[in-house]
């Protein structure tokens, strides 16, 4: 039993694939696995569901795993010695290529990218790390200077601050890699550079119920549709990363706490994305400002933190779950931590589920509960509790594994695969018995939420208060 409530995702590549590695990373803290449709290979990607899929058999923990397409994201071309040196002040041509052979011209395969491009426009390449301007125009011929210097290699990413391009959230490929995804029984589909809530609604249209959907966050457009693109998805990334190319990087941040609180306000997953431990890609140990970034996270409410190049082509993808399961968890014990903090307000929320769910985090505090446990079909009463952040950790109890996999990604949950209840003596018992196996002791306090009568979705209408091993007496 994990001894924290903000989740823990971890992106799988090279570093991390094999079912040995994924059984390390898991036992280390993994909650939630990322596949980056960007790099993928199909067989590759297959035989990592299967291992994550076993170890969860295996160890009974439920886990999501979700697919990040990688949208209209827009890439070089490629070089014939797979990259070319930038040097500051010289010029270069770019050009509607797939690649190029010349150590002067940028193949830049994507038409749009020359319709958009004005000449003084700033181009960053490389995530950033390369920048160049650019000085004249000429239909599918544009020269540019670099005003900075540094190897440019295959395939890195192009950013065009400030111009946004008329491409479909969806291309072509993510439409061919949301098909495999979904044969894959993925959980989740994270969708790249969401700009508004219709981005989000087309993807729905195409995967319906078949899996949840986690807008990333990371065009500074997105921001002026926030509450839209959030009421629309299942669950929200700070993408840091992109977000921080394509705004000025001290906006990140501000947009970071923003988001997250737009999130917590209305009680959707957030997770928090990129670089939080960046140089342990290299390094055994994280700097201390990576460790304040987790620290800072977790305090503002998100759900979850992610790993990237630290667990997928990192050297230490096992000590960097391990450091940020510590992070959190010391974070979280801080008796001055504010990530139990409601942000939502009370006055919006008058349904009775709604005043269950409050008062079962009330009473965990009051009565120092060991668990929250909740019988929930859909999840919903699961992500209602999430929401109201108990003191407790929260056992979800389900008769459906897809439910139990999505609802690993949400604060403080670890949900249980379970038969449905179907009287009121079975739902105590049976909690009494998902506490023993999460490591309650008798005695100890929990308290029950589901909704009566049993088996029937949506109403959670019921709280029991009962000690763990006592339930025969009427325990007080
Ligand atoms: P990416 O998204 O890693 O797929 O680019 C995350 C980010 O941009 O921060
Ligand atoms: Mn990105």
């Amino acid at each position: 039993m994990r001894n924290r409530h903000c989740k823990i995702v971890s992106t799988i590549g090279p570093a991390s694939s094999s079912p040995s590695m994924l059984q390390l990373i898991h036992e280390a803290g993994v909650d939630v696995f990322r596949l980056n449709m960007s790099h993928g290979q199909y067989d590759k990607l297959r035989g990592v569901v299967t291992a994550i899929r076993d170890i969860q058999e295996e160890t009974g923990t439920a886990m999501a795993i979700f697919a990040d397409l990688q949208g209209p994201k827009i890439r070089t071309g490629t070089f014939a010695d797979g990259s070319i040196k930038l040097r500051y002040g010289q010029e270069y041509d770019l050009v509607n290529a797939k690649s190029s052979d010349d150590e002067g011209v940028i193949p830049v395969p994507h038409p749009e990218v020359f319709a958009a491009l004005e000449e003084g426009d700033m181009i960053k390449l490389d995530d950033g790390k390369l920048q160049m301007s650019v000085v004249s125009k000429e239909g599918e011929h544009i020269r540019a200077r670099a005003i900075s210097s540094g190897t440019l290699s295959d395939r890195k990413g192009i950013n065009l601050p400030g111009r946004s391009l008329p491409i479909s959230a969806l291309t072509e490929k993510d439409r061919e890699d949301l098909d495999f995804a979904l044969s894959l029984n993925v959980d989740y589909i994270a969708l790249s550079f969401v700009q508004r809530a219709e981005d989000v609604k087309e993807a729905r249209a195409l995967i319906g119920d078949k899996a949840g959907i986690i807008s990333k966050i990371e065009k500074p457009q997105a921001m002026d549709h926030l509450d839209a693109i959030i009421e629309a998805s299942d669950a929200i990334m700070v993408a840091r990363g992109d977000l921080g190319v394509e705004c000025p990087v001290e906006e990140v941040p501000i947009m970071q706490r923003r988001i997250i609180r737009a999130c917590r306000r209305v009680g959707k997953p957030v997770i928090v994305a990129t670089h939080m431990l960046e140089s342990m890609v290299e390094s055994s140990a994280p700097t201390r400002a990576e460790a304040s970034d987790i620290s800072t996270a977790v305090n503002q409410g998100a759900d979850a933190v992610m790993l990237s190049a630290e667990t997928a082509v990192g050297r230490h993808p096992q000590t960097a779950v391990a450091i940020m399961d510590r992070i959190i968890t010391a974070t979280e014990k801080d008796p001055e931590t504010n990530c139990y903090n409601i942000f939502h307000s009370e006055e919006d929320h008058h349904s009775t589920a709604d005043a269950v769910s409050l008062s079962a985090r009330r009473i965990t505090e009051v009565l120092e509960c060991r668990f929250a446990i909740a019988y929930t079909n859909t999840g919903s009463t699961a992500r209602r509790l999430s929401r109201d952040r108990p003191h407790a950790p929260i056992l979800a109890a389900t008769p459906h594994a897809d439910v139990a996999q999505s609802l690993s990604l949400c604060w403080g949950v670890k949900a249980l695969v379970t038969e449905d209840i179907s009287d009121f003596r079975e739902m105590i018992d049976r909690a009494d018995k998902l506490a023993a196996q999460s490591g309650g002791e008798n005695g100890e306090r929990v308290v029950i939420l589901s909704g009566f009568p049993f088996g029937r979705s949506g109403k959670t209408n019921t709280l029991k208060i009962s000690r763990i091993g006592t339930l025969e007496d009427d325990a007080d």
